[in-house]
């Protein structure tokens, strides 16, 4: 299994960094964000977004 990386530098995300999910569940660091802040839906550690986010609640954000 692949690690989940920033979707704007592309470095493999870390549990503890802050992450910012959008509307499309891009997940991005707190520091590379660039786009709309209205897109933002979440914001948090990795590690709490991975829960957030399992195969199981694919649609949580529908
Ligand atoms: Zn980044």
């Amino acid at each position: 299994m692949s690690k989940i990386r920033c979707g704007t530098c592309h470095v493999p995300l870390e549990n503890d960094d802050n992450i910012i999910m959008d509307f499309f569940n891009t997940l991005t660091h707190r520091g590379c964000y660039q786009q709309d802040p209205k897109m933002i839906i979440d914001v948090d550690t990795f590690k709490n977004l991975k829960v957030k986010v399992s195969p199981h609640s694919n649609n949580a954000y529908k």
